[in-house]
């Protein structure tokens, strides 16, 4: 069923309100929902394939993600989560110093559980750093890890002696931050227990010059820095404001993550035209269109840095790979829709936007009108 944008903008009307009232769509309704969705997704990605067709030195990580510049350059946490043995997530710190209206966290920053005293959330487990000797005695290592969860640089002299850990079993270590906690101290501390890359979220200050300024500190000390942050029309812009300093900043990588909405902050993004990619995640049209923008212009302009287009399709991909890694069945993957239910109220401005025309139409069949029960 090919609906037209006109029906499918009646229906999700109804659905909306319906969901709104707390009732449940039926299987009918249902197929109108992901025949609407799948006419949404055909439409950005004929917009994302124009974009990546004005791309010409546009390269392929073994067909799982994309990217522009030397390959040299790539993120190693990016290429072992991608292709390589895989990347476990390692937790600690519950806490962040600022609120991002993108945070995954957006509205509970401060309601985040703790780990435990001294302890650390390593693959599901919680362990203390004098465990680590048992646990690298018993299980398979890991190619690499990456420290996540909310802002290490709230505690982060608790880290190197963990990053020691991992960096004396030969594992390959990645961490994220929003780069404001940064001191020339702490990032050689990092360094000299053998963090291998660090990852700023330049976006959350809005490329502040001081963010900046800790960038070139953290990247003159610690071998591989770079920036990911989710491709939004604010971040954009600031960073071409700031361009020429950012690139020259000791940088190695750009990661344009592709912003993808939970129940958390969604509430800030509602109003934008949105898409739904391979029934996973939710996400603005705009973010990937970015990425794709920044990255035709990085490949124009030769620039020094990779430009990788984190999507929701390298997520897709990335899935894939870790299940395959864990020897599970073909097909297993648990890349999947963040909502209980589809929510149907935040596809209405992307029915109603007019750059998101559907490529093509049919009249909904005997069943399906507006004229008809459709449970
Ligand atoms: S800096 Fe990161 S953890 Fe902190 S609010 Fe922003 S996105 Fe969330």
């Amino acid at each position: 069923m090919k609906i037209a944008r006109k029906d499918a903008l009646m229906w999700f009307s109804l659905f909306a309100q319906m969901q709104e009232a707390g009732e449940e769509l039926g299987p009918r309704q249902m197929e109108i929902v992901l025949s609407t969705l799948a006419q949404i997704e055909t439409s950005v990605e004929h917009r994302q394939r124009e974009l990546k067709q004005a791309i010409p030195h546009l390269q392929s990580l073994q067909g799982r993600s994309l990217y522009v510049g030397d390959r040299a350059q790539f993120p190693g946490g990016c290429a072992g989560c991608l292709t390589g043995s895989g990347l476990t997530a390692v937790r600690k710190t519950n806490k962040c110093n600022i609120s991002c209206p993108f945070c995954y966290n957006f509205g509970e920053l401060d309601q985040q559980p703790p780990v435990g005293e001294g302890m650390w959330e390593i693959g599901g487990g919680r362990y203390r750093v004098e465990d680590m000797d048992l646990l690298f005695s018993i299980q398979k290592k890991p190619g690499s890890i990456c420290y996540v969860y909310l802002e290490p640089f709230m505690e982060i002299d608790v880290y190197p002696e963990m990053i020691r850990k991992f960096h004396d079993a030969g594992v390959y270590q990645h961490m994220y931050t929003n780069g404001t906690l940064i001191t020339a101290d702490n990032v050689r501390a990092l360094a000299d227990a053998g963090l291998d890359e660090l990852r700023i979220n330049l976006g959350a200050t809005g490329c502040s010059d001081r963010v900046i300024g800790n960038m070139e500190t953290a990247a003159a000390v610690i071998p591989h820095v770079g920036i990911e942050t989710p491709m939004t029309p604010e971040f954009y812009e600031k960073f071409h404001e700031k361009k020429d300093r950012i690139l020259s900043s000791g940088i190695q990588f750009m990661n344009c993550a592709e912003l993808h909405l939970n129940p958390n902050n969604l509430v800030n993004y509602d109003t934008e035209p949105l898409y739904m990619s391979r029934l996973g995640y939710l996400s603005p049209a705009w973010s990937r269109e970015l990425t794709l923008k920044l990255m035709a212009e990085a490949d124009r302009e030769s620039w020094s840095v990779v430009v990788h287009d984190c999507s929701n399709r390298t997520k897709f991909a990335r899935d894939l790979h870790l299940r395959a890694m864990e020897g599970s069945w073909f097909g297993s993957t648990t890349y999947a829709c963040e909502y209980d239910q589809i929510p149907c109220y935040a596809f209405l401005p992307i029915l109603q936007h007019p750059s998101y025309s559907f490529l093509e139409e049919e009249e909904l069949p005997v069943g399906y009108r507006l004229t008809d029960i459709v449970y």
